[in-house]
């Protein structure tokens, strides 16, 4: 980890960082400030949470579908969490890193591994919460996880924490204007 590096040679960046962290929140107010980056919408096994719309919040797809999708290469990259999969759609990448739009990559850290192999000028970015107990403290007050899911997301956060090392950077999403900033600042938008 660097805190002076920032993401001037790829236009590819990826954030990754325990459930609850405060991903989606985090990218929803960036996107609002750049419109001209474009967010992947990935593909998952996971039944929709309340408010979540087909090929808006996820491409949501049963079990045989996903696997079609890996078996003729249509995903960048995939992975399973807390018991679904979750999957990037290839072409979509390709085609917006083509045009030279700025990509927005919000995946889990297997996921991100496999993305480090096939664009390794991408930039790579982690999430990190001030302490464990805030994580928690999120997970819950979010409120959209059965007892089960929470539990297995917080032991998933416990393995995802131990990866900040792999990352180009670390931001500690405590005070959420700042984690925008700096965010800002990592994929030179600011
Ligand atoms: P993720 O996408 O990483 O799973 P969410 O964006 O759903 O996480 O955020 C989880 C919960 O934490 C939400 O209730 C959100 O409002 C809250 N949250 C996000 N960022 C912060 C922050 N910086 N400080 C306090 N709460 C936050
Ligand atoms: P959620 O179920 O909370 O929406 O997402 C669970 C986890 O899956 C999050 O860590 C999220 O970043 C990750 N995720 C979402 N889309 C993808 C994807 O396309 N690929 C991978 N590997 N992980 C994803």
């Amino acid at each position: 980890m660097d805190g002076n590096r920032s993401n001037r040679s790829g236009r590819l960046t990826v954030i990754t960082g325990p459930s609850g962290v405060g991903k989606g929140t985090l990218v929803q107010r960036l996107l609002e400030r750049h419109p001209n980056v474009w967010l992947s919408v990935s593909a998952t096994t996971r039944a929709p949470r309340e408010g979540e719309l087909d090929g808006v919040s996820y491409y949501f797809h049963g079990r045989e579908r996903f696997s079609a999708l890996v078996e003729s290469g249509g995903l960048l990259e995939w992975a399973e969490f807390a018991g679904n999969c979750y999957g990037t759609p290839r072409e979509p990448v390709e085609l917006q890193l083509q045009s030279g739009r700025p990509v927005l990559l919000e995946i889990e850290l297997e996921g991100a591994r496999q993305v480090r192999r096939s664009f390794p000028d991408g930039f790579q970015i982690f999430l990190a919460p001030p302490t464990y107990q805030e994580l928690e403290r999120r997970i819950r007050g979010r409120g959209t996880d059965s007892e089960q899911a929470i539990q297995r997301r917080l032991e998933r956060a416990r393995q995802e924490l131990k990866s900040q090392d792999e990352f180009d950077a670390v931001v500690i999403n405590d005070c959420l204007d700042d984690s925008l900033r700096e965010l800002e600042r990592l994929m030179s938008l600011s």
